[in-house]
């Protein structure tokens, strides 16, 4: 069985008479230590998807499972659990706090995991060593999200989820942090799952799986560079 396993997954939110179906039958299924891009137009369901696996929403039918642990049966207790134990999440904005530097604001999200890797390691990770005694202000865009990374690693997470992890940096720097988010997955083995718009980043992926309407339309394994030599 695969890492993971969406299996004819529904979502439907009702807006008064309308339904809107979010999601409508997804089924994927992704390996463990891959890196993985979901790419689709706005409102074709990314999101959803995403968010269903990381335990934020709850799905309407189907199933999810993650490591063999059926997620999509989980109660709000057991989903709160392993959202904060088994998921690293990295979004467009950075929601960093303020006031407290890039090393204090790795070391608050060390405090409430079980197994967290040590703040200093995960911001050399993510290239940030120099940095780390700045506040958010001093950092650039792509700094700041590199903190954002960083935070979310040192969680040790089976999972990171990025949604629209480049959306509000320039192409450089946001090619820049798909390449580190690659490189986590690749160093570590770490699985990445990755919501970008941006066509052009899926050539690195291993996985790009293709939503519209809340369906997938395509999905494609790249040759993974071990097979390509
Ligand atoms: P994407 O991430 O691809 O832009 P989303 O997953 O955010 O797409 O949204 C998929 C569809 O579900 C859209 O039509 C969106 O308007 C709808 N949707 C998302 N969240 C809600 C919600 N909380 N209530 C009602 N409709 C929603
Ligand atoms: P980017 O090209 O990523 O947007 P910037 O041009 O914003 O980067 O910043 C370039 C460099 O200057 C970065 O290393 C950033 O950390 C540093 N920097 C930006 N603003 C400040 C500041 N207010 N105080 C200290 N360093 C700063």
């Amino acid at each position: 069985m695969a890492f993971v396993e969406f299996k004819d997954v529904t979502k439907y939110y009702q807006m008064g008479e309308v339904r809107i179906a979010a999601a409508d039958g997804v089924t994927f299924s992704i390996e463990k230590g891959e890196f993985v891009i979901i790419v689709g137009p706005s409102g074709a369901g990314k999101t959803t998807v995403l968010n269903m696996l990381g335990g934020m929403d709850t799905c309407s039918g189907g199933s999810i499972e993650l490591d063999g642990a059926l997620i999509s049966g989980y109660n709000s207790r057991q989903l709160t659990a392993y959202r904060r134990y088994d998921v690293g999440f990295v979004f467009q904005f950075y929601n960093l706090v303020q006031n407290l530097t890039a090393l204090e604001n790795v070391e608050l999200a060390s405090e409430i995991c079980r197994e967290p890797l040590p703040a200093e390691e995960v911001l050399r990770e993510v290239g940030l060593t120099e940095r780390m005694n700045n506040f958010p202000a001093q950092l650039s865009g792509g700094e700041q999200q590199r903190v954002a990374i960083a935070r979310a690693l040192a969680k040790n997470p089976k999972l990171l989820l990025c949604d629209e992890p480049t959306g509000a940096l320039d192409y450089k720097t946001g090619k820049n942090i798909l390449q580190l988010l690659q490189d986590t997955c690749r160093n570590t083995g770490r699985t990445v799952v990755v919501i970008t718009h941006n066509q052009a980043f899926s050539a690195i992926a291993d996985r790009v799986i293709r939503i519209n309407s809340g369906k997938v339309v395509d999905m494609r394994c790249n040759p993974s560079p071990a097979s390509a030599q």
